[in-house]
């Protein structure tokens, strides 16, 4: 390191000179890296994905990297030896595989699928047949792989999903990747541009399902892709400026939604010298889109009333405005009027829609779902042995007050959480109480929960009791 050699230093990654990236640091084996390079190397090597692909795969942008302690590619950043965390990995993927029902390799009859969806999933009986049809179709196209010229192709059964905010979109897409145990990744097309662009680009949400597939390609190959908020990717009206985060990714979803050979970076969801690239076939990968659609309504009942103005069958305009199931009546044209464009509508052959939840369907939510949020509140009071219980009044005074918040189900959790707080906190101070009972007036803050103490005959009333109560 000596000041009088005059040679001009550069980062062995990105090849800037040190005015160009800054101090640069000295590594054994006489390499030099830039300030970027050394936190980005830092970066890949923290994150567990990149570590378990490296014991898989070749680094390829990495191969003539000499070998230096921290960047050894068959440790971990812990230090601990590549067969740790391999069997770490490993053990995760035994952790997971019980809560698997099906099999793709021999899944049963949809209404089996359906079934088995009815025991998380409340109502939406259409939007449960739809899926448990088309997963079933899709997968039996995997499983056959129907693609030579001389057999019929089976087209790939693709989804569109239009419902309301909290109608149990995502939950119910989750809930089937679960059953079916394949890997799912989540994304919000409102984070999607055009490659380019500062935002992530539509190849991003490969990367997250090789991650959530544990970077094992086979599997991610036939995992389920969901976009969120598909709905906002609609032709913005009248504007003259190139549309970056609307149209332009409705285009650059559609080689994704048909089936191409995918470059995905593994590890980050974008790409850089840094990330071993590898590659994905989406022909297999199920993509289901969903969207609140607002102003969808619209453009059905115009549609709808159009039609039935001409001739004998003639209609009264507001004929659909009490109906609450406008949207299953959704056809592509409405769609292409609602911006999206017909090459991206075409490529999702089954579209249905989710109902809004009412009253009665979030009191079920409440109480029916195996996994539903007051038995999971109930199994805690249990485990201090408190048996804990809600009157009919109190649950539709929750499904009231979440009805007001216009988020569907979404808003029932909150609502509980609020409540159940003191309930939580108070419960255990005292160890001999037995029996707590939510009632209207405490949901409504008029009065306070029923108690009973281990052994009692008669409950004692709660706190807020004292003024009003009523059983
Ligand atoms: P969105 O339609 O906006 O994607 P979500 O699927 O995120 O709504 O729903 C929010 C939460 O509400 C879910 O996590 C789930 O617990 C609950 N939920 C919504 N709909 C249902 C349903 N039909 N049955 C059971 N739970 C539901």
């Amino acid at each position: 390191m000596s000041e009088d050699k005059k040679e001009i230093r550069s980062c062995f990654m990105c090849r800037r000179t040190e005015e160009q990236a800054g101090k640069l640091i000295q590594l054994p084996g006489g390499i030099t890296l830039c300030q970027d390079c050394m936190q980005k190397s830092f970066d890949a090597m923290d994150n567990p994905q990149v570590r378990n692909m490296l014991n898989l795969q070749n680094f390829s942008n990495m191969q003539n990297f000499p070998d230096m302690g921290m960047f050894r590619m068959d440790q971990s950043a812990a230090g601990g030896p590549g067969e740790k965390q391999d069997s770490r990995t490993d053990r995760k993927k035994e952790e997971k595989k019980p809560k698997a029902m099906f099999d793709i390799a021999s899944l049963p009859a949809p209404h089996k699928i359906k079934a088995a969806l009815d025991d998380y999933v409340i109502g939406q009986e259409y939007a449960k047949k739809v899926i448990s049809v088309a997963v079933y179709n899709h997968y039996k196209r995997v499983r056959t792989n129907t693609n030579s010229l001389d057999e019929i192709e089976i087209e790939k059964s693709n989804m569109l999903m239009i419902g309301p905010t909290g109608s149990g979109k995502t939950y119910l897409v989750r809930t089937l990747s679960r059953l079916l145990d394949v890997p799912l990744a989540i994304a919000d097309a409102t984070a999607l541009t055009e490659a380019g662009y500062i935002g992530d680009d539509v190849e991003s949400v490969l990367s997250k399902l090789l991650s959530a597939a544990d970077n094992d390609v086979d599997r991610a190959q036939t995992g389920i892709v969901f976009i969120d908020e598909i709905d906002k990717l609609a032709k913005k009206q009248n504007t003259n400026q190139r549309d970056v985060s609307g149209e332009s990714v409705q285009q650059g979803l559609l080689k994704l939604l048909e089936g191409a050979q995918i470059e995905v970076p593994v590890g980050a969801t974008s790409k850089n010298a840094m990330v071993p690239m590898t590659t994905l076939d989406t022909k297999n990968i199920l993509f289901i889109c969903g969207g609140a659609f607002p102003g969808l309504e619209d453009i059905i009942k115009e549609r709808l009333t159009r039609s039935s103005l001409m001739g004998f069958g003639s209609t009264l305009k507001d004929q659909y405005d009490d109906d609450p199931d406008i949207l299953t009546r959704v056809k592509t044209e409405d769609l292409r009027k609602f911006g999206m464009i017909p090459e991206f509508v075409g490529r999702l052959p089954m579209i249905f829609a989710l109902r809004k939840l009412d009253k009665q369907m979030l009191v079920r939510i409440l109480k029916e779902p195996r996994n539903a949020i007051l038995k999971q509140y109930q199994k805690l009071l249990e485990l201090d042995e408190v048996k804990l219980d809600f009157d009919d009044g109190a649950l539709e005074a929750i499904a009231e007050q979440a009805l007001e918040r216009d988020t569907g189900a979404r808003a029932l959790r909150s609502i509980i959480e609020e409540f159940m707080l003191d309930i939580m906190y108070e419960i255990p101070k005292d160890d001999n109480i037995g029996q707590v009972l939510i009632t209207r007036a405490y949901i409504e803050h008029t009065g306070g929960p029923v108690i009973t103490m281990r052994g009692a005959q008669t409950p004692l009333l709660g706190d807020r009791t004292q003024d009003s109560h009523q059983q």
